[in-house]
């Protein structure tokens, strides 16, 4: 097989014009591509990251809906944001698009600096999404660099850096800016270049026979499109035991909000008690004075169930043991457990294995 050595590297001129030309016949017709709002595009940037376009669109019509303008979503209360994004997941983003928002009207009158390296000062806006701002908004030329980015260059320019390494970001950074200097129109490029990496030269099964980089492709010319670009193994998926235990009086459920530093921060679930390894039912699970009480006296009303959830590197498997307590109880809740009734807790902003529970068992 030939060697990345044997093919001359693609001219760096040609490549915005190429990718240009690719865009205007082939660009998907996107909400947030109508806009030079920079809040409208910083709103659809954050969504969009770990999310596909298909299920983020909703939630960005939702957004711009509830909150219209930077200052509406600074005026809201933070458990609405977070249950307007119930379901995306990764809910850091949500209470960061917040705190950013709130620094927006606060310390910048409601606008967003109109530069690349002022839109960096903002906490929550990292590299990636000042550039896309700067340069759809602003019309910067300023490269954005992100997943699609480094798959196309690392497959168009043979390079097998491996994508992970400070080293590489830099070369990736370097080369997307050189090869942004050529373009007519930089915010163009940078659509450009993600919607190719999104629909034409995809992770799985680039569409090479119909590509219009294919001549001077290195990965297409070497057969390496499976190989580039080059990522070490991410770090094992952690499994974690989580016990639910859900506690009913009547109408009502008890549910607290998470407060510590860890997943889910700020959404509501049940009475938990967590585990390394599997148990089989809560009497093999060391249970607090307080919890091991309000069990004692209740009454187990259904067989526990079981959930799943995959999170990016944890595995979450739940399970929940549901109890009636007697209302002489109903003051004995701990931990910053409190009663919520079936609507509020409809209302609360929970993790979608809470949702998902609710939604089979609430109605019972
Ligand atoms: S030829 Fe294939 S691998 Fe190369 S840029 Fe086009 S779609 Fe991607």
């Amino acid at each position: 097989m030939p060697s990345q050595s044997d093919f001359n590297q693609p001219e760096e001129s040609n490549f915005a014009p190429v990718l240009a030309h690719w865009y205007e016949h082939h660009k998907r017709d996107l909400p947030w591509r109508h806009t030079r709002d920079p809040y409208r595009i910083w709103l659809s940037e954050i969504i969009l990251q770990q999310t596909r376009v298909a299920q983020g669109m909703p939630y960005y019509k939702r957004f711009v809906e509830a909150y219209p303008t930077v200052a509406h979503m600074a005026a809201a209360d933070e458990r609405d944001v977070l249950r307007l994004w119930q379901g995306l997941g990764y809910y850091s983003r949500a209470r960061n698009l917040h705190q950013t928002a709130k620094l927006v009207v606060n310390e910048h009158a409601g606008l967003f600096p109109g530069t690349y390296h002022k839109l960096l000062t903002l906490k929550g806006i990292g590299t990636y999404t000042a550039a896309a701002i700067a340069s759809f908004a602003f019309g910067e030329r300023v490269a954005v660099v992100d997943g699609n980015v480094y798959r196309v260059l690392a497959r168009v320019f043979g390079i097998e850096d491996d994508i992970t390494t400070t080293s590489a970001k830099k070369r990736f950074a370097a080369l997307a800016s050189r090869l942004i200097a050529h373009a007519d129109d930089p915010a163009t490029f940078n659509q450009a270049i993600m919607e190719f990496g999104a629909i034409q030269c995809t992770p799985t099964s680039p569409d090479c026979l119909l590509c219009p980089l294919q001549q001077p492709c290195v990965a297409y010319q070497t057969g390496r499109q499976q190989v580039l670009p080059v990522k070490a193994k991410k770090a094992a998926v952690r499994e974690r035991f989580f016990h639910y235990f859900v506690f009913r009086n009547g109408n009502r459920l008890a549910l607290r909000e998470r407060t510590n530093r860890d997943i889910w921060q700020n959404l509501y679930d049940f009475a938990l008690v967590e585990t390394d390894e599997p148990k089989t039912g809560f009497r093999q699970l060391e249970l607090s004075e307080k919890l091991q009480k309000l069990v004692l006296y209740s009454t187990q009303t259904a067989a526990p169930t079981e959930a799943t959830q995959l999170l990016s590197h944890q595995r979450i498997r739940a399970t929940f043991y549901e109890f009636v307590v007697p209302d002489r109880l109903t003051d004995d809740l701990f931990d910053g457990l409190s009663w919520f009734s079936v609507d509020q807790v409809a209302a609360l902003p929970k993790p979608l294995l809470i949702v998902n529970y609710l939604k089979t068992h609430l109605e019972k």
